[in-house]
């Protein structure tokens, strides 16, 4: 099974499915639109907590980092002088210094994560959405601005004008992403967030053209008219899509088959240019993430 992922909603869809298929058989496309370079080192929220939650170190109170993990190293930073963009543990920063370090020596993103895959025991097959640096800008009244600094320094809180994401003309998927979807028929998008989350793996060359060749089944991180969490529904404004699930499916339009959308969520089935179906999506427990999993699987043996 292959899913495209972003750090939060649709690793919460893979925590159940995990329970449904083994982890051999499961290939997660992770967003690196939002890495950033931390004290010298390459930090890859998304690909992280992916890792983290199969290698079963992942802080799912918070869905990014590792739990119980120590911040010295970040506080001693702090303390002379050094105010890092984002808080890492001294745990995560291990793995953020294990992979600079494979690349600084030439190792491809995609092998580093394959390496970090190992280290960690996982079967899994985590793979980068693609090897060249793509990243996430996002454009306010108060100028550009790199979206860590916007969601993370700046709490989400600047008006967003636009969203660019810088570098992803001139990447490509990867040729072992390329290698997942030839051998792969059906493709989840999770409840991402479809701007700085799925839009970035969209935008890479050629891929909506693939992507229009699977069964693919999407579910909408927004219920109503607002997501269940993060910066979901500033962001899809700012691009010109209606915050709803109607709006979801607009942004993958011309690759989803099915949209899966939340059983309490108002909009009507004749809203969406796509079949729909109505399931439990708020996964408040990893039972519910299971049951939702379970719907999903259902769905696709239907299309
Ligand atoms: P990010 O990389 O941390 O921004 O994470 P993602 O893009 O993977 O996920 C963020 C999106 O997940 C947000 O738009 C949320 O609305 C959505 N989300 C989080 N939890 C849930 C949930 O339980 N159900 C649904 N339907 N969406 C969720």
């Amino acid at each position: 099974m292959i899913v495209l992922s972003g750090g939060t909603g649709t690793p919460k869809l893979i925590q159940g499915m995990r329970r449904l298929i083994p982890d051999e058989e499961i290939t997660v496309i992770v967003n690196t639109a939002e890495d950033i370079s931390i004290s010298g080192n390459l930090v890859s929220p998304d690909l992280d907590t992916v890792l983290y939650l199969f290698s079963g170190a992942l802080d799912d109170a918070r869905w990014w980092g590792i739990k119980n993990d120590t911040f010295h190293t970040h506080a001693a930073l702090k303390k002379i002088g050094i105010n890092e963009r984002l808080m890492i543990g001294d745990i995560d920063r291990a793995t953020c210094i294990f992979r600079s370090e494979l690349m600084r020596q030439g190792a491809s993103l995609t092998e580093a994560t394959q390496r970090l895959s190992a280290a960690m025991g996982i079967k899994a097959r985590i793979l980068p959405m693609c090897d060249e640096k793509v990243d996430t800008m996002i454009n306010t009244p108060q100028g550009l601005m790199h979206f860590q600094d916007f969601w993370v320094g700046a709490r989400g809180e600047p008006d967003v004008l636009d969203v660019n994401i810088s570098g992803v003309k001139k990447a490509k998927p990867s040729k072992e992403v390329l290698a997942a979807l030839e051998s792969g028929e059906s493709v989840i998008i999770g409840p991402s967030n479809p701007i700085t989350s799925i839009g970035p793996i969209l935008a890479l060359k050629g891929m909506r053209k693939i992507l229009a060749k699977k069964k693919v089944i999407a579910v909408s991180p927004i219920i109503g008219d607002s997501p269940v969490s993060g910066p979901a529904g500033k962001l899809m404004k700012a691009c010109g899509f209606a915050v709803s699930s109607p709006g979801v499916a607009e942004c993958y339009h011309d690759i989803l088959d099915v949209m899966v959308i939340d059983e309490r969520d108002t909009a009507d089935e004749k809203e969406f240019p796509v079949q729909t179906a109505r399931c439990d999506t708020m996964m408040k427990s990893v039972k519910k993430s299971e049951a939702l999993a379970s719907s999903i699987l259902g769905l696709l043996g239907d299309i």
